[in-house]
């Protein structure tokens, strides 16, 4: 490592708190630092120029690649005109107004209007405010409850990180919250002993009978939203099984239950559709929308309300007065100019196509380097969204001994050759979500690099 960049480094263990990190062993020089300097098409580059593909586009979100100096001049464009000014009462910004009728536009019938904030987290909290004010409206003070899956990740505040069903974010924080309730995850390669014989048709239906139980237990009229990824993502990269969302849904609507869909990671494109509903024929009442809405080049997020929800928002002003809900930044004009930008590359590059053709042969060039692989036991996706999972006998499904950290251990030998694959929380899983600009041989490079990484540590292994 040169001089310079280590300086940096040292310079950041004294004065910053890092997202996600081993606090102690990053202050102390015990865990390893980075200081990104650039990044052009799905490469970043960091300050001793070494380059590394990013197979996980940042945290599933630089959809659009690195380096995009058309979204650069917009927000520059937009910011000589009008960096901010608030949207409360009524006040707007152009790009704001031409965004949200793009958003409207690609989230098809039923959906009404879009609130801003600035990351998933912030629009999650909106959406348990929206659920609350809904049902209070609706004269229904007593339904409240929500519940979320197992292994759903939907923020890290108290409440969204509530409804997040990962330990790591609920232990030592006093969480969950009372009124958010976790149900089983729909991740069929985990299924237990008794699930053992279960086609996905019946795991999915199990899965139903699972919430419709939790539902009753507690009370359909206490029971207000039920929320959850289309895929879930940092639980695992877990597409769903047959049938899932079919079968979800119709307990949902037999108790008057509302639907929120937490589009964070699959919405505009990742998974080959505009939004993860569509692929899967979900009908949202609220869908939540971040990341690849800007592709992360300035920070936004949305709560999509559905016609429904929105009746009864407005029926609630006209009773109690003005919504008692805001950030400074809602609607942030560089974050829409930004948007826009981003959403006009995906349009015209067909990078949501690109995500499903694309994405298929990620999924196929997966499946052909690691189905019969030793140490793999399951190889799945979805569009530009891939794992690995790692089994210490696939057969049996058996996982790794936790402290062999046999996924931190593939994603840090995967570096080595330069490429980044998450490790996943919770379990020995190598997540992929590359740009969705990735071609066909950037693919092929990333399947090889991986290969040769997962072959490294099984060495290690036997
Ligand atoms: N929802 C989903 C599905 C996510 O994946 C994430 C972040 O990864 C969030 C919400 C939270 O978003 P943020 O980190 O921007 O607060």
């Amino acid at each position: 490592m040169n001089q310079q960049h280590q300086d940096l480094i040292d310079r950041d263990r004294k004065v910053t708190f890092h997202a996600s990190s081993h606090l102690r062993d990053f202050a102390h020089g015990k865990a390893p630092g980075r200081v990104i300097t650039g990044g052009q098409g799905i490469t970043i580059r960091d300050k001793d120029g070494r380059e590394f593909i990013d197979g996980f586009a940042g945290l599933y979100c630089v959809n659009i690649g690195y380096g995009r100096t058309e979204v650069a001049e917009a927000i520059y464009q937009q910011a000589l005109e009008l960096s901010y000014y608030h949207t409360y009462v009524g006040h707007s910004n152009e790009p704001q107004i031409a965004l949200s009728e793009k958003i409207i536009e690609l989230a098809g019938p039923g959906m009404s209007k879009v609130y801003y904030g600035l990351g998933g987290s912030d629009a999650n909290e909106t959406q348990l405010k929206i659920v609350r004010y809904y049902n209070n409206v609706l004269g229904r003070p007593q339904k409240k409850k929500v519940i979320s899956r197992q292994r759903g990740y939907h923020g890290s505040g108290l409440a969204t990180g509530s409804l997040t069903g990962l330990k790591a974010f609920h232990d030592q924080f006093d969480l969950p919250l009372e009124g958010i309730l976790h149900t089983e995850a729909p991740y069929y390669y985990h299924r237990g002993a008794e699930q053992q014989g279960m086609s996905e048709r019946e795991f999915s239906a199990h899965c139903a009978a699972r919430l419709e139980e939790m539902i009753l237990a507690e009370g359909p009229d206490t029971v207000a939203a039920f929320i959850g990824e289309p895929v879930l993502g940092t639980g695992g990269i877990v597409p769903p099984p047959e049938g899932y969302w079919e079968a979800i849904q119709a307990v949902l609507n037999r108790y008057d239950i509302l639907l929120i869909a937490d589009e964070v990671v699959c919405g505009f494109g990742r998974i080959g559709a505009d939004f993860g509903s569509h692929h899967y024929a979900i009908k949202p009442d609220l869908m939540t929308v971040a990341k690849g809405l800007t592709s992360a080049y300035q920070p936004l997020s949305g709560v999509i309300v559905g016609d429904r929800v929105w009746q009864v928002l407005e029926q609630g002003t006209g009773e109690y007065g003005p919504i008692g809900h805001g950030w400074t930044y809602s609607g942030h004009a560089l974050g829409c100019a930004a948007a826009l930008a981003n959403l006009e590359i995906i349009a015209r590059e067909k990078l949501t196509e690109n995500a499903a053709e694309t994405g298929a042969y990620l999924q196929r060039a997966m499946a052909d380097a690691f189905g019969d692989h030793p140490i793999v036991g399951d190889v799945r996706g979805v569009g530009m969204l891939a794992a690995l999972e790692f089994s210490a006998n696939p057969e049996k499904r058996e996982h790794f001994d936790p402290a062999l950290k046999v996924g931190a251990r593939i994603s840090a030998a995967a570096l080595e050759e330069n490429l980044i694959a998450r490790a996943m929380p919770q379990g020995d899983i190598l997540g992929f979500a590359p740009p969705l600009i990735a071609t066909r041989d950037q693919v092929d490079e990333i399947v090889a690099r991986t290969r040769r990484a997962v072959d490294r540590v099984t060495d290690e292994l036997v």
